[in-house]
């Protein structure tokens, strides 16, 4: 590269996403729990609008995404003219990084919070400032204690990944209330589909300024390939949006799979009992087994060994059975595996494989 030629303060400082593994070598039948996608797939009628959709692909997609925001309005009780949608959620929290903060700015998250966080922060030149965390839940009294004049935003997933746990309404709205009055709070939707009646901080967004959600259409909906997510907030903030964002950010097709997964509330709300179903009878199979997790609210199981070294031989040990689940340590997990919940078939595959691992005959 030419001197002088550099990218922008922090970029370099990014350390590659990995997503979750698919293959293994020499081993057909794979499982791939690794990336918290969903086994029931999307809802025909995504499929199906999905396929349509083709037909009309000469045309640029609309650039308001009115029947989108609709259909989500509809189906979620928000105000359609304070939804903004993105090419996947992860898009808007970029967004939003990219909007309000740079260098010089801090955006704060806690320990084993997503991480994507610190790439967001880096790419747009802003200081990353992790909190602990209190058991492996999210401790709002430290996010308030590391804010500061300096701080722009504050990511929190709720349910968290890699751990699964939540935090209460109550709990949000205090993190909200004691931030700085220059801090905007994210909270990272993204499994909120999986817990019954939760409104995944939509009435906070509703009274006060200072809070964003976020949305996805990858995990519940299970459209990860199809890349659409949504944000919702005040209106300043959703109109800030709006400026940087691409004018064509969604195709046609990714707008007609959204509109009807969303609309398809019958298969979503299959989906969550099903994952709940699958989820719980795994967690408690494997702490049978010895291998405990909290308890999860999302559609994956943060599983813990004695240590490392353990979680690591049971991560082999789930390999030479053809089942890919995600090591964790990056997010200061090293004893942990986070386990997708599969279908009925899947989780027994699971479980056999760790009582194998385990030395128990099951
Ligand atoms: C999967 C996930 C997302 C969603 O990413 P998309 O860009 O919408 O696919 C966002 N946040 C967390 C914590 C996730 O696990």
């Amino acid at each position: 590269m030419a001197d002088g030629i550099e990218p922008q303060p922090g970029i370099l400082e990014i350390a590659l996403y990995k997503g979750g593994e698919s293959k293994l070598d020499g081993v057909s039948n794979v499982l791939k729990l690794s990336s918290n996608e969903n086994p029931l797939g999307p809802s025909d009628a995504a499929k199906e609008a999905a396929a349509r959709a083709l037909h009309g692909l000469n045309r640029y997609p609309t650039t308001d995404h009115a029947a989108l925001r609709s259909a989500i309005s509809d189906v979620w009780g928000v105000d359609a003219d304070r939804v903004f949608c993105g090419v996947g959620s992860g898009d808007v929290l970029k967004l939003l990084a990219e909007a309000y903060a740079g260098p010089g700015d801090e955006i704060v998250f806690t320990e084993h919070g997503f991480s994507m966080y610190p790439i967001y922060a880096h790419a747009v030149g802003a200081t990353p400032v992790v909190v602990p965390e209190r058991e492996r839940v999210v401790d709002v009294d430290a996010i308030l204690a590391a804010c500061g004049p300096k701080t722009k935003l504050v990511f929190i997933a709720n349910p968290g990944n890699p751990t699964g746990t939540m935090i209460g309404a109550a709990e949000v709205a205090r993190l909200a209330e004691g931030l700085p009055p220059q801090t905007l709070l994210a909270l990272d939707g993204a499994y909120a589909e999986f817990v019954e009646g939760f409104d995944a901080g939509k009435a906070l967004v509703d009274s006060r300024e200072n809070v964003v959600m976020t949305r996805t259409f990858s995990k519940i909906y299970g459209l990860g390939g199809m890349r659409v997510g949504w944000g919702y907030g005040p209106q300043a903030v959703i109109d800030v949006l709006n400026r940087i964002r691409g004018p064509f950010n969604l195709s046609t097709v990714a707008l007609a799979a959204a509109e009807a997964a969303v609309r398809d509330t019958a298969h979503t709300e299959k989906c969550r009992i099903e994952n709940a179903r699958c989820r719980d009878w795994m967690a408690g199979a494997l702490a049978e087994l010895g291998v405990p997790s909290d308890t999860s609210t999302a559609n994956f199981i943060l599983a813990r060994f004695a240590d490392e070294t353990e979680a690591n031989a049971c991560d082999e040990a789930l390999r030479k059975a053809g089942i890919i689940v995600r090591k964790v340590a990056g997010y200061g997990l090293p004893n942990c595996l986070r386990i997708t919940v599969g279908d009925e078939a899947a989780c027994r595959r699971v479980v056999h494989a760790i009582a194998q691992f385990k030395g128990v005959r099951k």
